[in-house]
């Protein structure tokens, strides 16, 4: 039980949420997904071309009318980590959805580290308690339910960990969790990831531009969260969610202990909506990346990202069209071809056999 005063949150995996601590699959410089992959490789034949712009092919257009990779992975939703691990590499994080289970033991225990550490920061600012779901309704108002808890937390000037952020982009649901946020002494609202490593070195470059665009898609969701510009109706009619439908007793148990008098998904909706858009929390002023090293919890390094509003929409731009199904997948550039060598799925990559990351090592491309 938490203590009076304290906050009190419903564990991510009681949810049943997958994406509530996202940051850890980020942490290995080839990292892949481990969300539930539905379908074989339809691995690319035809390389795009150098300035990534989509180029349309007739095997392209034969796909097209199948289906898109949102509805071959039957996705309402994508997660805001699926998109940060395709800026390191497309094809490899479509490898990871479509080929489960093909992570070594060796990077699953060094996610579980990274999980427990993160786990650990949680709960030094509030106790988890388990709650039984009934309905993909249940999962939502635990989310929600998570929210307003903190929402007074961070106003009265309080840490808050594992805050969820969701909305529509670009015509997709984005979802994910930002490790922490708190003011700062001047007043500032600051966003806090946390990225442990197993060595006790900083990332390469590659790397923290990855985390760099994963923080920022986190500011453009919550921004958009807190100016009001997330339409209700567009989560529901993504998510697939009812409602009217009444919330499981364990989720109304819980929500009446908060002093929360609901009962349907809609009622709380209504109330997270209001609580977003009237509790003056403000637009995130600063983004920090931690790196922390996983056996000695030292502080590696930290960097302040610059918000880059421009890029980011055109980055998540064409991230999404490969999503909505525009585009083929693609692997890495030329000059990022040293990331083959460590990749699970190099053996297998139609991308890579394609020649466009070989042949681009042994005779540079004039850009
Ligand atoms: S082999 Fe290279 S191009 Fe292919 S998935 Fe791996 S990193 Fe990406």
């Amino acid at each position: 039980m938490a203590e009076p005063g304290e906050e009190e949150a419903v564990s991510a995996e009681a949810s049943g949420f997958s994406d509530m601590s996202d940051s850890e699959f980020l942490d290995l410089e080839d990292s892949q997904e481990l969300r539930a992959p539905l379908s074989k490789p339809s691995p690319s034949s035809e390389l795009p071309g150098k300035d990534g712009k989509p180029i349309s092919l007739p095997k392209w257009e034969r796909g097209l009318a199948v289906s898109s990779p949102m509805e071959r992975f039957q996705l309402r939703y994508l997660c805001v980590t699926d998109l940060s691990t395709q800026d390191w590499c497309e094809q490899q994080m479509v490898y990871g959805k479509e080929l489960p289970g093909s992570l070594s033991p060796e990077k699953a225990a060094v996610l579980d580290t990274g999980a427990s550490i993160h786990l650990a920061r949680e709960l030094e600012v509030h106790d988890l308690v388990t709650i039984p779901i009934t309905s993909k309704e249940d999962t939502w108002a635990v989310k929600f339910l998570n929210m307003l808890s903190m929402i007074p937390t961070l106003q009265s000037g309080g840490h808050i960990r594992e805050f969820p952020v969701f909305g529509e982009v670009e015509g997709v649901l984005l979802v994910g969790v930002i490790d922490e946020l708190h003011y700062t002494a001047k007043g500032e609202l600051e966003l806090v990831e946390l990225k442990t490593r197993r060595g006790p070195v900083l990332p390469l470059e590659a790397q923290k531009k990855k985390d760099r665009f994963q923080v920022s898609l986190y500011k453009y969701i919550f921004d958009a969260m807190v100016q009001g510009k997330v339409a209700a109706a567009r989560l529901l009619h993504h998510a697939k969610l009812h409602p009217e439908k009444p919330l499981g007793p364990s989720v109304l148990k819980h929500a009446q202990r908060g002093g929360f008098s609901v009962t349907s998904l809609g009622d709380l909706m209504e109330l997270v909506f209001l609580s977003l858009t009237l509790s003056d929390l403000p637009v995130i002023d600063i983004l920090k990346i931690e790196y922390i090293h996983q056996e000695t919890a030292a502080l590696l390094g930290s960097e302040i990202v610059f918000f880059e509003e421009k890029e980011l929409r055109n980055k998540v731009q064409h991230y999404l069209a490969y999503w909505v199904g525009r585009r083929e997948p693609q692997g890495v550039d030329v000059e990022e071809a040293w990331k083959c060598r460590t990749c699970s799925y190099a053996g297998i990559c139609e991308w890579r056999k394609g020649g466009a990351a070989h042949s681009s090592m042994l005779a540079p491309q004039t850009k």
